[in-house]
C-alpha cells in the first residue's frame, strides 16, 4: 500500500463506539476522534445542546432524555443523516451513541449505502453492569446530569441490555467489532482501541 492510499483510508475512517452507560465511549470517543482528525457525533451531545439551547427539538426531548427513555427513531434518524451530510463529516467520523437499536442500524445502512460508504469498524466497550453503575452514580454528583438519577441510570442500562446490546450481533456478523475490554486507565483503553483499529489498518493512535 502506498502512502496516499494508507492516507486515504485513514481519512475515511467511519467509527462506531458503543458501550453501557458509564463504560467511558464519550472520553475514549473523543481521544480517537481527535486522534484521527474526525467529528464525533454524539447524539446525547446533539439533544443535550438543544436541551440548553431551549430550541424546538430541545423542549420536544426534554422529558424523554430525563426518564432515560429514547428519543423516537425517526427524529434522531433524520437529525443523524443532516450531521453525516455536514461537510466535516465526508473524511469520516465517529458516532457515539447512534445507533441504539436495530431500526436505527437500518437508518444508517441506508444513509451510507446511499453515499456507496459502510462502517470501517465498532468498538465496543465492555465494562461490567455493577462497574458501568459505580461510574455513573460518581458522574451524576460531579457533573449533575438530570439523568443520571438511579432510576434512570437503571432504566438507561435495561433498555442498552435490550435495545442496543442486539445491535452487537449485527455487526458482529459483518466482521467488524473490536470487543475492548473497558476497564483500566484512559491510557490503558486508548491503547487497547489503538491496538485494534491498527490491526484493522485504520491508525496507531498513540
Ligand atoms: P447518551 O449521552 O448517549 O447517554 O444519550 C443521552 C440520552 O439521549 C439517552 O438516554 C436518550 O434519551 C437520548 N438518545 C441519545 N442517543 C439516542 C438514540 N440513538 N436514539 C434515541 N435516543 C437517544
Amino acid at each position: 500500500m502506498t502512502l496516499r492510499q494508507a492516507q486515504d483510508d485513514l481519512a475515511s475512517a467511519r467509527l462506531l463506539i458503543v458501550g453501557p452507560q458509564g463504560s467511558g465511549k464519550g472520553t475514549q470517543g473523543i481521544r480517537v476522534a481527535e486522534a484521527l482528525n474526525i467529528p464525533v457525533v454524539s447524539t446525547g451531545d446533539i439533544f443535550r445542546a438543544n436541551i440548553k439551547e431551549g430550541t424546538e427539538l430541545g423542549q420536544k426531548v426534554t422529558a424523554i432524555l430525563d426518564a432515560g427513555d429514547l428519543v423516537p427513531d425517526e427524529l434522531t434518524s433524520e437529525i443523524v443523516r443532516d450531521r453525516l451530510s455536514q461537510d466535516d463529516a465526508q473524511g469520516g467520523f465517529l458516532l457515539d451513541g447512534y445507533p441504539r437499536n436495530t431500526a436505527q442500524v437500518h437508518h444508517l445502512d441506508a444513509f451510507l449505502g446511499e453515499h456507496d460508504a459502510s462502517l470501517d469498524a465498532v468498538i465496543l466497550l465492555d465494562v461490567p453492569r455493577a462497574e458501568s453503575i459505580a461510574r455513573l452514580s460518581l458522574r451524576a454528583v460531579e457533573q449533575g446530569r438530570s439523568d443520571d438519577t438511579d432510576e434512570a441510570i437503571a432504566h438507561r442500562l435495561d433498555i442498552y441490555e435490550h435495545e442496543t446490546a442486539p445491535i452487537i450481533s449485527v455487526y458482529e456478523e459483518r466482521g467488524i467489532v473490536d470487543r475492548i475490554d473497558g476497564v483500566g486507565s484512559l491510557d490503558e483503553i486508548t491503547a487497547r482501541i489503538s491496538a485494534a483499529l491498527a490491526a484493522r489498518g485504520i491508525a496507531q493512535l498513540v
